[in-house]
């Protein structure tokens, strides 16, 4: 239980908890003790756990894990919009990156509660010119395709590309999107909220201006959770785990002035709006 909680004697925490809707739990850096971080989340009130995908190589693991989880880490499989070609190299996504996901996403399809994680990552040293952005984008507009066949949401990042985006996936007729951990204005954020989409926001907000300022602006009702787990964490450089889903709502609720049991409620009610699939982890 949070902290907070627990000092409140607040007892409806066994009815409901948090949903982490961004988290990477597949990273190695959980390998090792991937059991007590697991346990340690559920003992701070995590009902589920959405794990999200960033290349094909790693999905068979993703689905092993919702396996092993059931119930508790549900799946998202998608091409991320930075890819890596060798240790500490990365470039932006391109269309055969795809490819090679493309038969595994048709494969475990009836599985997933998402597709993800997918976007546009438009960092200088990612994109050097319009034909590298133009590549994110089209492995973008493929994917959203996809989700829309799957009956899907997607669970979407986007850095220094906030309005490009938003404004790609509106174009797109995107109607279910995450847009996790987002880096842009308050104003194109609200441009998203507009369009009924739902921003996660990550521990890392106890140190990032922005993302104040983000929560802020946003109604709590297009607000959800998320840890990107093992990034994004309250303290940079130590991993992050899905326990620190209470430092995000912890910090939500002071900024918004309401009560962290608002926040759980409304968050995993968002949640559940949004990811319809993860009914079967919140008891009644
Ligand atoms: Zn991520």
């Amino acid at each position: 239980m949070c902290l907070r909680m627990r000092e409140a004697n607040v007892l409806v925490v066994d009815m409901l908890g948090f949903v982490d809707c961004h988290c990477h739990i597949s990273a190695r850096d959980f390998d090792k003790d991937i059991e007590e971080v697991i346990d340690s989340s559920k003992q701070v009130g995590l009902l589920a756990l959405l794990a999200v995908a960033e290349h094909a190589g790693e999905f068979e693991k993703i689905i092993e894990l919702s396996q092993r989880f059931p119930g508790f880490i549900f799946p998202c499989l998608g091409v991320h919009p930075v890819q890596d070609v060798s240790p500490g190299q990365q470039r932006g996504a391109r269309l055969q990156d795809l490819n090679a996901a493309l038969p595994i996403i048709e494969k475990y399809k009836d599985h997933l509660v998402a597709i993800g994680e997918v976007g546009l990552d438009f960092t200088p040293r990612y994109v050097s010119n319009d034909a590298d952005k133009d590549n994110q984008r089209q492995v973008l507009v493929r994917q959203a395709q996809i989700a829309k066949e799957l009956d899907l949401p997607l669970n979407v990042h986007s850095r220094s590309a906030g309005r490009p985006t938003i404004h790609l996936l509106k174009e797109q007729g995107v109607e279910k999107a995450l847009l996790h951990a987002f880096d842009g204005k308050p104003s194109v954020a609200m441009e998203g909220v507009k369009a009924g989409y739902f921003f996660s926001i990550p521990p890392s907000i106890v140190r990032s201006e922005q993302k104040q300022k983000l929560v802020k602006q946003l109604p709590l009702e297009n607000i959800c959770l998320e840890t990107d787990s093992p990034a994004l964490g309250p303290e940079k450089q130590v991993r992050n785990e899905p326990k620190n889903i209470c430092v995000s709502a912890e910090y939500i609720s002071k900024v918004k002035g309401v009560s962290l049991q608002t926040v759980m409620e409304v968050t995993t009610q968002n949640a559940l709006r949004l990811f319809p699939k993860l009914k079967s982890a919140i008891r009644p």
